[in-house]
């Protein structure tokens, strides 16, 4: 059993964004101080610091002073190099662990992980090259999705191939990219994606958050839902199934995962996130403990704490420049004059297309009058509102 990291300690956050920065937030309300890792000098984390260091992860002086100054370390971000998790982890408690984020890091393991454990996935296969790619279609059909095994996120590195005629592009992709190691999967005519929170302790206590209902545009997390608008039935599977997956993974920490439900009401895992997930964000304000409480309390020893829904929750993205219609003087006089709006903004310096610049919580006591809320505020500030998860 880990021993208690006690308030007054340091703490390490590996990676400053707008996670890293969540988490240090939380841990100086506990009593923690916090030192940040990350190369970007501009990482919102880094404000919140008690201490930061911007050097390379393979900087081998930063790692001694790293480790010398903290009591127990976390991550906000998967593809911290596993090497250097593994160097750290032999001097004080990390988690997640390295082992974790070498399964994690890499889609294609990840997925053959997953399906070694009977885990439900879409069909998928490994892509090495443009000329392997007509044998994977006619094992798999089409559509199909072709995605970067390892550093893609918020759709980066993903192609969606749907026809025949869309095959030569990828051929293309295939054979003048830098990248060797691919995934191609099935294309899931999913009805809804839902993703669970899922925090994991040393001594293998678990808690279970919610089901939430996202919707994606281009890869990236537009909104979030929560409860999700389905049965008690199916939300107990797909809470019942993430709690598999953490543990096949042997996960300490705290994790999200995402899945696609299909029209006959099968749930198949995308991917599981090492760390607190912005489709979790929602509880920061209706959870009695947040998941990054929890990942400071599974980080520092401590028991996990008490996981309550205190009122339905619409989780809205400021993506790009959508963070400017509510940083005006008119925008943000009108979103924080909502009724149960929460802003949360980043703080981050470059805008570009698709960046997470901050969220709005739209909280209300049933599901229709927060997604009513969420709406009224996307057609303010231009949002396309069609993209918010209604009704079942
Ligand atoms: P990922 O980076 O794998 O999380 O993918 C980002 C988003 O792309 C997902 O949330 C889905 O909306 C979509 N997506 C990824 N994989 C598939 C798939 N196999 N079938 C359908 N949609 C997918």
């Amino acid at each position: 059993m880990q021993s208690i990291v006690e308030p007054g300690s340091v703490v390490g956050v590996l990676g400053g964004g707008q996670l890293g920065a969540m988490f240090a937030g939380v841990a100086r309300r506990m009593g923690y101080r916090v030192a940040v890792w990350d190369p970007d000098h501009d990482a919102p984390a880094h404000r919140i610091a008690d201490q930061s260091f911007s050097t390379p992860f393979t900087d081998h002086d930063t790692r001694e002073r790293f480790v010398d100054m903290v009591k127990a370390m976390t991550l906000e971000w998967e593809n911290i190099p596993a090497e250097l998790c593994e160097w750290l982890e032999q001097r004080r408690p990390l988690h997640p662990s390295s082992a974790v984020l070498r399964v994690i890091q890499d889609r294609l393991t990840q997925k053959q992980f997953l399906a070694s454990c009977s885990l439900p996935v879409a069909d998928f296969a490994e892509v090495q090259s443009g000329h392997q790619l007509h044998h994977v279609i006619s094992r798999l059909g089409l559509p199909l999705i072709c995605k970067t095994a390892r550093s893609g996120y918020d759709g980066k590195g993903q192609w969606l191939v749907r026809q025949p005629s869309d095959v030569a592009q990828l051929e293309r992709v295939l054979t003048t990219s830098s990248e060797t190691r691919w995934i191609a999967e099935q294309f899931i005519a999913f009805v809804r994606e839902l993703s669970v929170i899922v925090v994991r302790s040393v001594s293998g206590d678990t808690r279970v958050y919610p089901v939430v209902e996202n919707r994606h545009e281009q890869g990236i997390l537009c909104n979030s839902r929560v409860p999700a608008s389905i049965s008690s039935g199916d939300a107990e599977a797909a809470r019942e199934l993430s709690v598999r997956a953490v543990t096949a993974l042997q996960g300490i920490g705290v994790f999200c995962v995402e899945m696609f439900q299909t029209q006959d009401g099968h749930l198949l895992i995308n991917e599981i996130a090492p760390r607190p997930h912005n489709s979790g964000h929602y509880t920061l304000d209706v959870c009695t403990v947040s998941q990054f409480e929890q990942q400071v309390r599974v980080t520092c020893g401590l028991p996990l704490g008490e996981v309550r829904l205190l009122s339905s929750a619409v989780m809205v993205n400021l993506l790009g420049d959508e963070v400017t219609a509510v940083m005006s003087a008119e925008g943000s006089r009108e979103t924080f004059s909502t009724p149960g709006a929460s802003v949360h903004l980043y703080g981050k310096r470059v805008i570009r297309p698709g960046r997470k610049m901050g969220h709005v919580t739209f909280t209300a006591s049933d599901g229709e009058t927060a997604v009513a809320s969420a709406q009224q505020f996307m057609s303010r500030v231009k949002i396309p509102p069609s993209v918010i998860p209604s009704h079942s």
